[in-house]
């Protein structure tokens, strides 16, 4: 579904990336990839649910042979904020031993989640791992670890769409916006 069908649900004035601008940056960010990766296997791992739609077009984007696989996290927070404090809901199927390994994510807020899920996949002994992200907010700007390849960075708002929910819906909206602050309060 586009806009339309989620009319007064979304801020039209904030942050809003179109289908065009995601796909045209996504296609950006495949022609990195291409160059960086250039001779090497690389396995692309996806975080369930919200990475779906990054993965799908970010795959289709290179143009080149690709692996994929997925992993499912519940990160235990209070309220909106994630903890750091991770639980393993689906593991991968591949092994990482030896692999260059580049993790696709929808959005990083507090970074806490991906912090610790670098850590458990680097110990597991793959030759690298990096991070792909559409969006970033400020917070994350400061985290320790490095994010290789960012689509987005965006201001502190709730945003849904492109696989991205608000309470499971939303995921299939064609663009991403802010959410009007009547549909949560
Ligand atoms: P972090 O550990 O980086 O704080 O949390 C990242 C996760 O929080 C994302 O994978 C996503 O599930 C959720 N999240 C953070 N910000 C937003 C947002 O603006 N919109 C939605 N729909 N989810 C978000």
């Amino acid at each position: 579904m586009d806009q339309t069908h989620v009319d007064g649900d979304l801020e039209l004035d904030q942050t809003l990336f179109t289908e065009e601008q995601i796909t045209t940056r996504l296609r950006e960010i495949a022609r990195e990839i291409e160059k960086d990766y250039d001779g090497r296997d690389l396995l692309l791992v996806g975080v369930l649910k919200g990475a779906v739609m990054v993965m799908a077009d970010l795959a289709r984007s290179l143009d080149r042979h690709v692996e994929m696989d997925w992993m499912a996290v519940s990160s235990y927070g209070s309220g909106t904020k994630s903890s750091g404090v991770v639980r393993i809901l689906k593991d991968l199927d591949t092994d990482l031993n030896g692999r260059h390994v580049l993790i696709v994510e929808d959005i990083i807020d507090t970074g806490l989640t991906l912090s610790w899920l670098i850590t458990n996949l680097k110990s597991r002994g793959p030759a690298s791992v990096e991070i792909a992200t559409l969006l970033r907010k400020p917070e994350a700007q400061q985290m320790d670890v490095a994010v290789k390849y960012v689509g987005f960075d965006i201001p502190n708002a709730f945003v849904v769409g492109y696989g991205l929910d608000f309470n499971e819906k939303y995921r299939n909206l064609r663009c991403i916006g802010t959410l009007a602050p009547h549909i949560y309060s």
